[in-house]
C-alpha cells in the first residue's frame, strides 16, 4: 500500500473572499454545531427526536462490543411509518412527495397520502408472497416511483432490501442475490435510457438460472414483451394493485437490518454493507435537514439512482423522514437534448440540486451555453458527492448553475458511512473549492500518519473516523472478518476510510483521493486529486484522471488521461504537461498525457483508476464487473498502444 506524506493544499485552498456562504440564512446554527462538538452523544440523543419512535431508547450508544455498535438501545420504530404515514397523520397528506419525470416525457405526481396507500398495498403484496421480517428482497428497477415504493414496503415489513442498479448485468444481479440470499425480486419489464426502452426482466430470468428465486414481481413500464414463468412471476398491477391500502406498521428494534447495499467496486470486489434502522434514519434525517438545508417549501432534486447509497439516503430515507417534496427523473441528462436537467429545474422550481462531479464535468464539457437558456433562479443550494469536485468544476457549478448565488457543498461520505460525514455547512462555513472542510455535527474525524498520530496543519495522511456514528455500517454481510480487517484494524479501533486527506493551515480537511491511488514519484507522494484538479484548471480540459505507472528511473511516473472541452481548441500535449508542472511543480509533470473521448467509470460514475493503471502499465485489466461501459477500456488500450511509441519523456 502506498502512503501519502506531506502535502501542501493548492493555492485554491484560500477561501473565496468575501465569504459567500455566510450570506444565507440556513437551518443549522453555529451554536448547535458547537454544542455537538462539545458532547456528541447529547447531540444525537436530541436528534433522535427528529423521528417517531414507538418506544424511546434507554441509551444513545452501546459500543461495548466494538466495532459492532448499537445505537438508540431498546428504541423501536418503523422506518416506513416515519417516511410516509406520520406526515399524513400530521395533516400533510396532500403535500407532493415526488414529481416524477419519465425519460419519454411522461409525468406523475405522488402526494404523501397517495404514497402511503401504495406502500401499504406493496407491503400487503409482499406479505402475500410470503415475505416476512428479516427476509431479504432484491429490487432491480429503473428510476420510477415503484422503486421508492418497493423500498419503503420492504422497510415497513422489516425485510431488508438490496437494491441493484438497473444498469447491472444478469451476472452482477445474480451474485448480489446469491450473497444476500434474497428469494423475491422486484423488477420491471424495462425502463427508458437514452431514448430507448431497455429491458430488465430478461436479466432477472437469466439470474434465475443461476440462483434460486421464488417470486418475481414485475412492474409494467415499457410495455415490451417479456418471458413469463407462471407461479413465479406476478405483474405489479395485478398483485399490488388489488391489495388493501391499509397495513398496520409494526415497530422493529433500532438495530433491525434495513438494507444491504453493495459498494461501487471502485477499488475492488464490491462489499455488501449492512445498515440498520434507528441510527441510520436519525443521521440521514438530521443531515438532510442540516446539510441539504431542507425546508417545508423546498423542492429537492438528488440526481443519484436509488441503486446507490446516495439514492437511499438522500432520496428515500433522509428527505422523506423530513416530509420533503422531490423530483425523481428516470433518464439521462442528454435525452432528448442536453438541456433536459435545466428544463426540469425550471419547470419544478428545484431549490436544492445534489449531484456528482462526473455530471458537472460533463456539463462543463458541453459548455455553459446549454444551462444559460433556462431560468435556474429557483436554485438556492448545490451539492456534490461521489468523488472530489475539482476546484475548477466547483467554480463552474456555482457560476453557471448557481448564478454565483448558491453555496456549493462538497459532501464526503461512503456507502459504509450511510450518511454525509464531511462537508461545509450552508450558512456557516466559508467555501473553499476543493475542500471537504470538516465533519457534520456529531461526527469526529482526524487525519493521521502511519503511526496513527494526528498530523499538523499543512500535512497529510489518512482519513479516520475516531468515534462511532449513528448511520455507520454494522458489518459486511456474510463477511464479518472482512469488516473488521478492512476498516478497524489499521488504526487500532478507529475507522479507516481508505482515503488520503490533508489539513490546511486553518485546520480544514481536503480529501486527496484513495490511498491505493496515491502515486510515488522519485520518493515523493503525489495526490491524484491534486494533479487532476490542476489539469481541469486548464481551459481546454473538462475531466482528467491520473495514475502512477511503473517507471524504471522514478519508480512511478504520472500518466494522465484527459477529456477535452468541446468548445476548446485541442491543446498540445506538451502544453498540458507544462501546465501541471507550473501549477504543482516539476515532480508532478506527467510522463504522458492522453486525450481520450471517455474514461472508465463505475456504474455510479466514479473513475476507476486501477483499470487505467493496468492500461498505463500495459497489462491485462483487472476486475471490471462494475464498469459502466466495457468498450471504453478496449478503446483506451488501443490509444495507449498507439501513443506509447510516441510518448514524450
Ligand atoms: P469500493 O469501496 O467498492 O471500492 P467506492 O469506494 O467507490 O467503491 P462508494 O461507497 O460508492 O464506493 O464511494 C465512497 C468513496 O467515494 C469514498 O471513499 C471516496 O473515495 C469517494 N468520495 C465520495 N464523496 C467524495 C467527496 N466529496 N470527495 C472526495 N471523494 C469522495
Ligand atoms: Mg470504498
Amino acid at each position: 500500500m502506498n502512503h501519502p506524506t506531506p502535502y501542501t493544499p493548492p493555492a485554491a485552498a484560500s477561501p473565496i473572499r468575501p465569504p459567500l456562504d455566510f450570506a444565507i440564512e440556513a437551518n443549522l446554527q453555529t451554536e448547535e454545531v458547537l454544542r455537538a462538538a462539545d458532547d456528541r452523544l447529547a447531540y444525537w440523543d436530541q436528534e433522535a427526536s427528529r423521528i417517531s419512535w414507538q418506544q424511546p431508547h434507554t441509551r444513545v450508544l452501546d459500543w461495548s462490543d466494538a466495532p459492532h455498535a448499537r445505537w438508540f438501545v431498546d428504541g423501536t420504530l418503523n422506518v416506513a411509518y416515519n417516511c410516509v404515514d406520520r406526515h399524513v397523520e400530521a395533516g400533510r397528506g396532500d403535500k407532493v412527495a415526488f414529481h416524477f419525470v419519465g425519460e419519454p416525457g411522461d409525468t406523475r405526481t405522488l402526494t404523501y397520502s397517495r404514497l402511503k396507500d401504495e406502500v401499504c398495498r406493496a407491503a400487503n403484496a409482499l406479505n402475500a408472497l410470503g415475505v416476512e421480517a428479516g427476509d431479504r428482497v432484491a429490487i432491480y428497477l429503473p428510476m420510477i416511483p415503484e422503486a421508492v415504493i418497493a423500498m419503503l414496503a420492504c422497510a415497513r415489513l422489516g425485510a431488508p432490501h438490496t437494491v441493484v442498479f438497473g444498469g447491472f448485468s444478469a451476472d452482477a444481479l445474480a451474485s448480489r442475490i446469491e450473497d444476500c440470499g434474497a428469494r423475491v425480486v422486484i423488477t420491471a419489464d424495462g425502463g427508458y435510457r437514452r431514448g430507448v426502452a431497455s429491458a430488465l426482466k430478461p436479466a432477472v430470468d437469466e439470474a434465475a438460472t443461476k440462483v434460486e428465486i421464488d417470486h418475481v414481481l414485475v412492474v409494467r413500464r415499457t410495455g415490451e414483451q417479456v418471458d413469463w414463468v407462471d407461479g413465479r412471476d406476478h405483474w405489479w398491477t395485478e398483485l399490488v394493485g388489488t391489495q388493501s391500502p391499509v397495513h398496520a406498521p409494526q415497530a422493529f428494534d433500532a438495530e433491525h437490518p434495513l438494507f444491504i447495499m453493495y459498494t461501487s467496486g471502485t477499488t475492488g470486489r464490491p462489499k455488501g454493507i449492512l445498515h440498520t434502522s434507528g441510527g441510520y434514519l436519525v443521521q440521514t434525517a438530521a443531515t438532510a435537514w442540516g446539510v441539504l438545508d431542507l425546508r417545508d417549501d423546498d423542492v429537492l432534486w438528488c440526481t443519484a439512482d436509488v441503486g446507490w447509497v446516495t439514492g437511499h439516503s438522500y432520496i428515500v430515507y433522509g428527505p422523506m423522514a423530513n416530509g420533503a417534496t422531490q423530483v425523481l427523473y428516470e433518464g439521462t441528462p442528454d435525452t432528448p437534448h442536453r438541456g433536459r436537467w435545466w428544463e426540469i429545474v425550471e419547470r419544478y422550481g428545484v431549490t436544492q440540486l445534489y449531484t456528482a462531479p462526473t455530471a458537472i464535468r460533463t456539463f462543463m464539457k458541453w459548455g455553459e451555453k446549454v444551462p444559460e437558456q433556462y431560468d435556474l433562479s429557483s436554485l438556492r443550494l448545490l451539492g456534490s458527492v461521489g468523488e472530489s469536485i475539482n476546484p475548477e468544476a466547483h467554480r463552474w457549478y456555482r457560476r453557471h448553475i448557481g448564478g454565483d448565488r448558491t453555496p456549493v457543498i462538497d459532501t464526503w461520505w461512503q456507502t459504509e458511512t450511510g450518511a454525509q460525514m464531511l462537508t461545509p455547512i450552508p450558512g456557516i462555513t466559508e467555501a473553499k473549492p476543493g475542500a471537504a472542510h470538516g465533519p457534520v455535527p456529531g461526527v469526529s474525524v482526524d487525519v493521521v500518519d502511519d503511526a496513527g498520530e494526528s498530523v499538523g496543519p499543512g500535512e497529510s495522511g489518512y482519513l479516520v473516523i475516531t468515534e462511532p456514528w449513528p448511520a455507520m455500517l454494522r458489518t459486511i454481510w456474510n463477511d464479518d472478518a472482512r469488516f473488521r480487517e478492512t476498516y478497524w484494524e489499521r488504526f487500532g479501533g478507529r475507522y479507516f476510510a481508505g482515503d488520503g486527506a490533508a489539513r490546511d493551515q486553518d485546520g480544514d480537511i481536503w480529501v486527496l483521493g484513495r490511498v491505493d491511488d496515491v502515486m510515488n514519484v522519485s520518493g515523493h507522494r503525489l495526490s491524484t486529486t491534486e494533479i487532476e484538479s490542476a489539469l481541469v484548471a486548464h481551459p481546454a480540459v473538462a475531466e482528467a484522471a491520473v495514475v502512477g505507472a511503473d517507471d524504471e528511473t522514478t519508480g512511478q511516473a504520472v500518466v494522465a488521461f484527459v477529456i477535452l472541452r468541446e468548445s476548446a481548441a485541442a491543446p498540445d500535449v506538451e502544453e498540458l504537461r507544462q501546465h501541471v508542472a507550473s501549477e504543482i511543480g516539476p515532480i508532478a509533470k506527467p510522463r504522458q498525457v492522453l486525450a481520450v473521448p471517455e474514461l472508465p467509470k463505475t456504474r455510479s460514475g466514479k473513475i476507476m483508476r486501477r483499470l487505467l493503471r493496468d492500461i498505463a502499465e500495459q497489462r491485462e485489466v483487472g476486475d471490471a464487473t462494475t464498469l459502466a461501459d466495457a468498450s471504453v477500456i478496449e478503446h483506451l488500450v488501443r490509444e495507449q498502444r498507439g501513443a506509447t511509441a510516441a510518448a514524450t519523456r
